[in-house]
């Protein structure tokens, strides 16, 4: 008979605040805040690029007492280090560690799309085993040849993952299915294939992944379908696969990738500010054809056990669209920082909106702002809102 993989040893101590994606993931499954049990929510992932965003999210977190979850990507990591990944790694983790240290909430650190397959992806795999809490194994493409991985190359790799993770007590996400999307507009959701369910629970019990991203209908990047037509997500499904994983075992937790939603009046606020710019670029066209899935839908996949949602176009454009405010409202301040804080309070609102949409506040301690009062404003300082 086959090994069985290794349990995720739960007795690893990280530093101060420090957890793993999973332990918040299965909280929220559980609805757990406090010592209260409720209603299942979910724990946004946000994928962190620079410094400032690191502190938005903190800023965010302790105001409504959140679980916090970031997300660094391969080329996030690069931006970080300055075209080193590993060296970036070991920046921002440092940053990021110290910030927790003296912060009231928990943290955990994911790497985001990781893979085994390259030589490259193998490497900041491993070094990610050294600096975060957690991170993401997707052996699901071959992303140098373009193509879907099979079924076992996928499990094997993944579980190789495990098998150097879980006894350093590091949490592990995998992925089966291909998701469709990025920035390519010729990439349509027909080229997504869904999970299958009889494959799943092989694939759970294979690898013994306790994170598992399966595909059901959710797209990367800014274009989720086209204007009109919006991707329409398997929720049946979502639910078919959940009860694969639940049986298997109940600590199980899915994650939906390319979750974000479309922020209206994050769109609103760009185009006024192209307008008042006589913007000669098509950007302000390209601001009204961004779609993105709908809210009620990705609370349906809450519903269906998807406890980590990844989001990051919503946060992006939120970024984007307070630095076109911030230079519409003047172009000769000669103090980066005016602009800088005006971009990093637009991200703590972007955050806080999102953190409240899933649910994800009150888990640490009590929020300290109005959570119902609260009014996502672009045109409003950050200190008017909280
Ligand atoms: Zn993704």
């Amino acid at each position: 008979m086959k090994k069985l993989p290794p349990k995720l040893n739960t007795d690893r101590k990280f530093p101060t605040n420090m957890t793993t994606a999973h332990a918040l993931c299965l909280k929220a499954k559980n609805g757990e805040k406090g010592n209260q049990k409720g209603k299942r929510y979910a724990v946004p992932a946000f994928n962190i690029t620079h410094f400032q965003g690191i502190n938005a999210a903190f800023k965010a977190f302790e105001l409504l007492g959140s679980s916090g979850l970031l997300a660094v990507s391969n080329s996030a990591l690069k931006h970080f280090g300055e075209g080193d990944a590993i060296y970036g790694l070991e920046v921002a983790s440092e940053y990021i560690t110290k910030k927790a240290a003296r912060s009231s909430i928990k943290i955990a650190t994911h790497l985001d799309h990781g893979d085994y397959i390259s030589e490259a992806g193998r490497r900041v795999v491993q070094a990610s085993v050294q600096h975060l809490t957690s991170v993401m194994a997707d052996n699901s493409t071959d992303k140098v040849a373009k193509a879907a991985m099979p079924l076992q190359d996928n499990a094997d790799l993944t579980r190789e993952v495990v098998d150097m993770a879980h006894p350093l007590g590091l949490s592990v996400e995998g992925e089966l299915g291909v998701l469709a999307g990025e920035e390519d507009e010729d990439t349509k959701s027909e080229f997504s294939t869904y999970t299958n369910p009889d494959e799943l629970d092989q694939f759970l019990q294979h690898t013994g992944v306790l994170m598992l991203a399966p595909t059901i209908g959710t797209m990367h990047g800014p274009n989720k379908g086209k204007p009109g037509s919006k991707v329409k997500l398997n929720i049946k499904l979502a639910h078919e696969l959940l009860a694969v994983a639940d049986k298997i075992n109940p600590e199980i937790t899915f994650v939906a990738h390319g979750a974000s939603t479309l922020y209206p009046e994050v769109v609103k606020y760009a185009v006024e500010q192209l307008d008042k710019m006589n913007d000669p670029s098509n950007s302000k066209q390209k601001w009204l054809d961004f779609v993105g899935t709908d809210w009620d839908q990705i609370e349906g996949l809450i519903e269906a056990g998807f406890c980590k949602i990844n989001t990051d176009t919503e946060n992006r454009q939120t970024f984007l669209s307070a630095l076109l405010g911030a230079i519409t409202e003047t172009s000769s301040k000669i103090d980066i920082r005016w602009y800088d804080n005006q971009c990093t309070d637009a991200l703590v609102k972007s955050y806080i909106q999102k953190l409240i949409m899933a649910g994800n506040y009150g888990v640490w301690h009590e929020p300290k702002i109005d959570v119902k009062k609260y009014q996502f404003d672009l045109s409003k300082s950050l200190s008017d809102l909280i």
